[in-house]
C-alpha cells in the first residue's frame, strides 16, 4: 500500500546575527539566535512506482507566497533532501513531493530550509527507512545551514556556519509583524556586499560571540530587552543592496514596534511587537504606509519539523 506523510516545518528569524570576517573558502563564522515562528512550509511525501522524484509547488491557502523563483527540478532544496537521504541509506525508490509554501521565498526566513528539513523527515517516514534523528541532523547539516535548526525548531544558538546547534531556553512567546517583498535577496550577494564594505573599510567584522543580553531578554521572556538586543550583521549589507527597506524599518517604528530589523539576509524585515493586538496595529499600519508587498503576522518560538499525518 502506498503511503503519503505529511510533515509541517515553520520559517525562522534570527535575533542574533552576528557574522565573522570571510575567510579565503568563502566561509564565515556565525553566532547565530534562530527563533523558529508560525509561518510554515508543508511537504507530503508519496512513494513511487518508479525512481522519479517529482516536485509540485504551490502556496498555502492565504499566504500568498509568489512561487515563480521556485524550481521544481532536481535543484531545489526538498529534492536534494530526497536524493541525500536515497543516498545514505542506498535506496533508488521514487517519490511525489507536494510543497505547499506558507513562507516567503528568498525573504531570509529559511522558507527553503524548511522544505529541505520538512523533505527529509517525510521521505524517511514514506520509504520507512528507519533513519535515527542523528542521521537526520547529519543529512541536514549537508544540505544547508539552517536546516538543522528547523528540524529541531524552538530557539536555538548556531555556531560555525550556523548548523552547530544548542537549544536555548526562552520563556512565553513573542510576536513578530514580517514585513515582504515580492522582489527576493540572494543571500550570496548580501554576502559577498558585507565582504566588499569590510574589504573597503566601510564596516568592522570581528569574531562573532553570542550576545548575553539576548539570552537574558529570551529567559525572562522580556520582549523590550529582546528588542533593544537585537543584532544583524548582514543589515547594512543588505540596505545597501535594497535601501528601501529602510523606509519599511521607519514605518514599523511609527507604529511603536519595540524593535525593527532586517530578517537574516533579508529582504524580509522583522519587527518586534508587545502583544498579538499590538503586531496586528503595526502590520496594518505598515499595509497603509504601502513600503512592502505583504505584511504577516506570527509568534514564535514555534515547534521544529513534525508529522502531522
Ligand atoms: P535563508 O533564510 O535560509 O537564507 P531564504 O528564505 O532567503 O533562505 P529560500 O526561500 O530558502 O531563501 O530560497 C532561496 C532560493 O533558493 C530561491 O530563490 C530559489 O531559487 C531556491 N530554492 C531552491 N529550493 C527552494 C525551495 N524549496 N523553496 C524556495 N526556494 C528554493
Amino acid at each position: 500500500m502506498t503511503r503519503s506523510v505529511t510533515v509541517r516545518a515553520p520559517g525562522k528569524v534570527n535575533l542574533q546575527l552576528s557574522v565573522g570576517p570571510g575567510r579565503e573558502d568563502g566561509f564565515h563564522p556565525l553566532a547565530t539566535v534562530f527563533q523558529a515562528v508560525e509561518l510554515y512550509e508543508t511537504v507530503t511525501a508519496t512513494p513511487r512506482d518508479d525512481d522519479a522524484i517529482v516536485l509540485t509547488v504551490s502556496s498555502a491557502p492565504g499566504a500568498h507566497v509568489d512561487i515563480s523563483g521556485v524550481p521544481i527540478d532536481a535543484s531545489n532544496i526538498a529534492a536534494r533532501a530526497a536524493i541525500a537521504l536515497r543516498r545514505e541509506f542506498g535506496l533508488s525508490d521514487g517519490v511525489d513531493l507536494e510543497i505547499v509554501k506558507g513562507v516567503p521565498v528568498a525573504g531570509g526566513m529559511a522558507g527553503g530550509s524548511a522544505d529541505a528539513a520538512a523533505a527529509l523527515l517525510a521521505c524517511a517516514e514514506a520509504w520507512d527507512v528507519g533513519a535515527s534523528r542523528t542521521q537526520l541532523d547529519e543529512i541536514a547539516a549537508t544540505l544547508g545551514s539552517d536546516v538543522p535548526f528547523i528540524l529541531h525548531g524552538h530557539t536555538a544558538v548556531g555556531l560555525g556556519r550556523g548548523d552547530q546547534i544548542t537549544p536555548a531556553m526562552s520563556r512565553g512567546r513573542f510576536h513578530w509583524v514580517l514585513a515582504t517583498q515580492r522582489e527576493g535577496l540572494s543571500t550570496a550577494d548580501v554576502y559577498g556586499e558585507f565582504d566588499r564594505m569590510i574589504a573597503e573599510g566601510e564596516r568592522e567584522a570581528v569574531d562573532p560571540e553570542i550576545s548575553d543580553a539576548i539570552m537574558v531578554a529570551l529567559v525572562a521572556g522580556d520582549a523590550q530587552g529582546l528588542a533593544e538586543a537585537l543584532v544583524n550583521d548582514l543589515q547594512p549589507a543588505a540596505l545597501s543592496l535594497a535601501p528601501h527597506l529602510q523606509s519599511v524599518m521607519d514605518a514599523a517604528l511609527e507604529a511603536d514596534a519595540l524593535g525593527v530589523m532586517v530578517s537574516g539576509s533579508g529582504p524580509t524585515v522583522a519587527a518586534l511587537a508587545r502583544s498579538r493586538q499590538h503586531a496586528l496595529a503595526i502590520a496594518a499600519h505598515l499595509t497603509v504606509s504601502d513600503t512592502a508587498d505583504a505584511v504577516v503576522t506570527a509568534s514564535g518560538p514555534a515547534p521544529g519539523a513534525v508529522l502531522v499525518t
